[in-house]
């Protein structure tokens, strides 16, 4: 199976509702096993600022909505940087809404202060940004851009997506200028977005591999009831049986055809998919192919501001205490956090399949 899986049989997986599919799931992990290790990498997640320019109609902090915004100061974000190095995480992954309000020069000045007094590598997620901005940002020492294309279908993302117009490129060729650049790239899709057809998600599954994505996130999407499509009932998604439900067991899939497809991506197990099963979540994506865990690290006072979607798993006390529960979740699954910055592992070149 592997990397040379076919289309015909990712379909097979999608469609698959039976007990068969915990075999999916099984070589899913033991890909895992084999590429990427029992480490678990951290990333401190940095919710930086919940303002946002679009009005994407699956997104609670999507302009218009009404909601108290804030925008975190530098000593603000640098605290949390520092908790981030105080639990050994590798990694400071900054995202925010798309907000003109987070400057070119606000970043720059944080990616060269994060580098500077810290060991960690930088994540930037900030939405579409103009190339000279992201060009910027690389050369001041970012490591990784996250930007996920939610869908292939270009249709159904311009529907859930409105433009603002002043885009320079095609999200998906935004991605490959990103790659171009030498960050380490990250994609990744919503599961049961409305509209969303099982052929359209095998499509995104192959796109994963024609991008060579370093990093991969894939989450069900979680219906806020505030937006246009958290209000949309399910008849009117309308896709009858060709409709790809947003449950647990079909991001899992989608997370295992993930690991089988691109086997040395680093794949998180999302806080979408902990926060649609509380219980056990977070657990069986690591058990499905996921290799790397996105601790929340926003204070508290905003990161109940920073609601994309309801009940975004749940908030604990403070960071450290987390951070043990964590701990405590990897040991009795026999893995560990991992060590350094955790970046993607590099096929050697005579092993890549065309
Ligand atoms: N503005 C940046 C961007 O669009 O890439 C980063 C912030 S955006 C809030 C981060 C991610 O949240 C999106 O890529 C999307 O997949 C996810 N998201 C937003 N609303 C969601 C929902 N209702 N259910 C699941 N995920 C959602």
């Amino acid at each position: 199976m592997r990397a040379d899986i076919s289309r015909q049989a990712v379909l097979g997986w999608l469609k698959e509702e039976g007990k068969r599919v915990a075999s999916l799931f099984s070589e899913a992990d033991g890909a895992r096993v084999e590429h990427v290790g029992d480490e678990v990498h951290l990333r401190g997640l940095i919710e930086v600022s919940n303002h946002c320019r679009r009005q994407c109609h699956y997104c609670g902090i999507r302009a218009g909505r009404r909601t108290e915004r804030y925008r975190m100061t530098e000593s603000e974000v640098m605290e949390c940087v520092r908790l981030a190095v105080k639990l050994e995480y590798g990694t400071a992954v900054l995202q925010a809404g798309e907000d003109p309000g987070i400057t070119a020069a606000f970043v720059t000045d944080l990616v060269r202060r994060i580098k500077a007094e810290t060991p960690l590598a930088v994540t930037l997620s900030l939405g579409e940004r103009k190339l000279a901005e992201l060009e910027e940002w690389r050369a001041a020492g970012a490591d990784r851009y996250l930007l996920k294309h939610e869908t292939s279908d270009d249709e159904l993302f311009q529907r859930i997506h409105p433009v603002c117009g002043d885009e320079e490129l095609h999200r998906l060729e935004l991605l490959k200028r990103i790659k171009a650049m030498g960050y380490e790239t990250g994609s990744g899709v919503m599961v049961g977005i409305p509209g969303q057809t099982y052929e359209s998600l095998a499509d995104d599954l192959f796109l994963f591999r024609e991008l060579d994505l370093e990093m991969i996130g894939c989450g069900p999407f979680v219906p806020h009831p505030e937006t246009p499509l958290g209000v949309m009932g399910n008849r009117e998604w309308g896709m009858g049986k060709e409709q790809v439900p947003n449950t647990d067991t079909m991001t899992l899939k989608v997370v295992a055809l993930a690991r089988l497809l691109c086997p040395l991506a680093n794949i998180p197990s999302t806080t979408a998919l902990a926060t649609i099963n509380r219980e056990k979540g977070r657990e069986l994506g690591l058990l499905s192919g996921a290799n790397v865990w996105m601790p929340n690290l926003t204070p508290q006072k905003y990161r109940v501001l920073y609601e994309v979607y309801p009940g975004k798993a749940k908030a604990p006390d403070t960071a450290e205490v987390f951070h043990e529960e964590l701990v405590a979740t990897l040991a009795a699954l026999g893995r560990r956090p991992g060590k350094g910055p955790g970046g993607a592992k590099k096929q050697a070149k005579a092993e890549v399949k065309s």
